[in-house]
């Protein structure tokens, strides 16, 4: 068994972690959000003040954070991880992050004497509540074979993706389509609704035929019909807008460094954008259905009680 020590408590961190406890590890976790890591706690991680204590006698870290600029924070600098990660420590980056940003964790770490492998994940809170995610492992091979054997309470499938960065570039194309889905799930939902279908049949239907999808799926908009989508919950975050839009960005990025053009992708991000400037960054990506609707109501969506 390991000790773990585990940096942002999250709606991913918190339950991933617990399930290491679950496994036996010894986990010390750490977020600067309060509630977050008292929820944590609750799941039986031990809460620590600050990443040198989450870190001391960890053999195993990992990185749960929302945007890239946090990665990096954690990672340098007097109070972060390389200031204080013992020798070996194998890193483990989960976040989705820009190739750029996981590719100076590689680099540095080597430099430094770590261990990193890139380990994005995709499954949403329903996948880490039921240790279903998927995890894109990328690194030297000897490096995510230790890494597989760590990751695997919490994961459905675990995929070698290749050498550094290919388990991240593998979760932004992954996500990109996950959220050009995302739309087409918005406005089919919207239109099944405008043309008087009951949603628990159209439902069906499509999950049985060649409209279904992940979103479909998991996330279907609209309340009533897939228990653990937030259309159930007043559209509060699962997957949050700003982190999808964070994706979504990432993946336009890639798409205009190679020269892959991205006109569906775009659009997603346009749409993310807009409820962003309309200060709905915080409630839950699927909200995009709301851009569907022909009079700006949705069935599910209460801005009063936000
Ligand atoms: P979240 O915002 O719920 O959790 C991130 C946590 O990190 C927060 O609790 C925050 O307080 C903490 N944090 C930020 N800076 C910190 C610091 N310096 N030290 C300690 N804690 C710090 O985000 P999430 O939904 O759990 O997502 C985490 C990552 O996983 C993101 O990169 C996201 O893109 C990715 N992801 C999310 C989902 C999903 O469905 N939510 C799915 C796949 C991947």
């Amino acid at each position: 068994m390991s000790t773990i020590a585990w940096i942002g408590l999250g709606h991913m961190g918190a339950p991933m972690s617990a399930h290491l406890v679950s496994a036996g590890h010894t986990v010390r976790g750490v977020d600067l959000n309060p509630t977050a890591a008292e929820a944590a706690a609750s799941r039986g991680v031990t809460v620590v003040g600050s990443i040198r204590e989450a870190l001391d006698g960890a053999d195993v870290c990992f990185t749960s954070l929302p945007m890239p600029q946090h990665v990096r924070a954690v990672f340098d600098g007097p109070d972060g991880i390389w200031a204080h990660a013992a020798p070996g420590t194998l890193l483990l980056d989960t976040s989705t992050v820009d190739i750029e940003t996981s590719r100076w964790c590689h680099t540095e770490s080597d430099a430094r004497g770590f261990v990193f492998v890139d380990a994005p994940i995709s499954g949403g809170t329903a996948g880490a509540e039921a240790h279903t995610l998927t995890f894109m492992l990328g690194g030297r091979e000897e490096d995510v074979a230790r890494a597989r054997a760590i990751v695997e309470p919490m994961a459905g499938s675990v995929i070698s993706c290749g050498e550094a960065t290919a388990g991240i570039a593998a979760k932004l194309v992954n996500n990109m389509m996950l959220f050009i889905g995302v739309m087409a799930v918005a406005e089919g939902s919207q239109l099944a609704e405008q043309l008087g279908l009951d949603p628990q049949v159209f439902w069906e239907v499509a999950n049985v035929s060649s409209g279904s999808s992940w979103p479909q799926r998991t996330w279907y908009p609209v309340p009533g019909v897939v228990e653990k989508a937030a259309a159930n919950r007043n559209f509060d975050a699962t997957f949050s807008v700003d982190l999808a839009r964070k994706d979504c960005g990432l993946a336009v990025q890639a798409g205009e460094s190679t020269g892959v053009h991205l006109p569906a992708a775009q659009l997603a991000l346009a749409q993310l954008e807009e409820l962003t400037a309309r200060g709905l960054g915080h409630k839950d990506c699927t909200l995009v259905t709301l851009l569907a609707t022909p009079d700006g109501q949705l069935r599910g969506y209460d801005p009063a009680a936000d």
